[in-house]
């Protein structure tokens, strides 16, 4: 393979430096015909990369790449299985001109000895799905991993029909999961997960380093971060879809976005995967399966926390308990900014728990309803109309005037929580059909309304058609 000038590229390694068993050597397989189909400009300027299409076909190198497929396990739908990455392999870290360290990865570069049986290759519909879906997840504000090219590879790749084959390049913080941390407890050496943990903590907690009991506080980090990230997905009524422990990242960024889908009608229940077949990851189950997967985490730790294995299950089981405090304080302070208040008072937890269960009762759009009472826009939906909203609209103006703030000052925090544009299922479907025939407008149009969630342009105004009933019944699929 051949490698490209080392122009702008600035590939490091780092993960290498582990031991041999959390990855395998592993250049991404050439494709026969590559075609550019989408590239993040502003993405790929603020990493300082070039915009070369052989590179994210996976046909060259960037200088400096040394690709490797890295190995993990995870619990998928409650089951310990060995993993690793079946399709992807990583490029390298790209070191930024501010410092910052970005893993590179091709998603559908080819079989690697992780791929179980499968082709390690994807298909465009998804790969798109997951460009559209990560980069307004971004602009919402929302950690996750991001999206830089999707290149069409002039093959087909065969599921229950033949699809047009396609490479995605995700740019994460890392691609450390819950899941490697499982693999190397499972399967490594009794150092292993003591390398991975050192490592992680240079990676992303640095701050911790120089601290005795700086694993406990790696988990307290991530517990953090998760409780943090959770309660984000829930305030925009985001279900991941896939909750397992290897599409957890440690980072604390969203990961693997295949059968995710946000919510429209407002239904605790909702569940979009087809193969979540007993809702396990139901939209409100998510911040529960949050707090199962960091059990998890904190099981692989335990000989790191202390020698004696109670005081290590007992110290554990403490920090994993935080959860929740962090993940309700989180979201009320969320849910009070999507409401408007400034102050706290300790009613407020009913007030918002009631305006939900009217959303409920009135099969309330989500998204809608927020924006309409920050646009103190009281038509158009069902909900405006019951008798209860009424009571519970009054008790809300009260609240807002118990504080100092003016009533623009409450809009103008609104605004700042209440998106006025989601990727709808049913805009990102016409996007992806338009796309499969070769028309990307729908897609850049989407794309672009997407970049500002809150700035209520008259653009999104357009977007904001509530889907059809018919696709109330909306499944998504793994993409696999
Ligand atoms: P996911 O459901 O995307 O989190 O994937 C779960 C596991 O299946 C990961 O180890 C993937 O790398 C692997 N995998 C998914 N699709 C393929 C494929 N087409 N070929 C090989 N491995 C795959
Ligand atoms: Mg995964």
């Amino acid at each position: 393979m051949r490698e490209l000038d080392k122009e702008k590229w600035n590939l490091h390694n780092s993960y290498i430096n582990l031991p041999g068993i959390f990855y395998t050597k592993q250049p991404p397989t050439a494709v026969r015909s590559p075609k550019l189909v989408i590239f993040n400009h502003a993405l790929a300027a603020s990493l300082g990369v070039p915009e070369q299409l052989g590179v994210f076909a996976g046909n060259e190198l960037p200088g400096g790449s040394q690709p490797i497929a890295q190995a993990y396990a995870g619990h998928q739908f409650g089951y310990f299985t060995m993993l690793g990455d079946g399709r992807a392999v990583l490029l390298g870290e790209q070191i930024t001109d501010s410092g910052e360290r970005f893993d590179i990865q091709l998603k559908g570069s080819g079989p690697t000895p992780y791929s179980r049986g499968g082709d390690g290759r994807a298909a465009l519909g998804p790969m798109l799905r997951e460009y559209i879906i990560s980069e307004a997840m971004y602009a919402l504000g929302i950690p996750t991993t991001r999206s830089l090219a999707v290149v069409t590879t002039g093959e087909t790749v065969r599921r229950e029909k033949n699809l047009t084959g396609a490479v995605l390049t995700r740019i994460a913080k890392s691609h450390i999961r819950v899941g490697t941390f499982e693999y190397a407890a499972q399967f490594g050496a009794a150092n292993d997960v003591r390398s991975l943990a050192d490592y992680t903590i240079t990676r992303h907690f640095p701050t911790i380093a120089a601290f005795e009991n700086k694993y406990l506080l790696l988990l307290k980090e991530v517990v953090k971060r998760q409780a943090s990230l959770i309660s984000n997905w829930q305030l925009v009524g985001f279900i991941h879809g896939v909750m397992n422990t290897d599409n957890m990242a440690i980072s604390g960024e969203t990961i693997d976005y295949g059968p995710c889908a946000f919510m429209d009608v407002y239904r605790p229940a909702t569940v979009f995967s087809s193969i979540d077949i007993h809702g396990r990851y139901a939209y409100e189950n998510q911040p529960k399966m949050a707090a199962w997967n960091l059990a998890r985490f904190a099981e692989t730790l335990l000989p790191l926390l202390d020698g004696d294995e109670n005081q290590a299950v007992g110290l554990a089981q403490e920090e994993v308990s935080t959860f929740w405090s962090l993940y309700h304080h989180d979201w009320l302070a969320g849910m009070r900014a999507k409401l408007g208040l400034h102050t706290e008072e300790d009613e407020d937890s009913l007030l918002i728990n009631d305006f939900l269960q009217l959303m409920e009762q009135c099969q309330a759009d989500y998204t809608e309803t927020f924006k309409a009472l920050t646009l103190d826009r009281n038509d158009g939906l069902n909900l405006f109309s019951h008798p209860a909203y009424h009571q519970w609209h009054e008790r809300w103006q009260e609240r807002l005037g118990r504080q100092p703030q003016s009533r623009s000052e409450s809009r103008a925090l609104m605004k700042r929580h209440n998106p006025a544009m989601i990727p709808r299922n049913h805009l990102v479907e016409e996007a992806l059909d338009a796309a499969q025939e070769e028309d990307f407008t729908k897609m850049h149009t989407l794309l672009l309304a997407l970049e500002s969630p809150y700035s209520y342009t008259a653009e999104q105004e357009e977007f904001s058609q509530l889907p059809p009933p018919a696709s109330c019944g909306y499944q998504t699929f793994c993409g696999t």
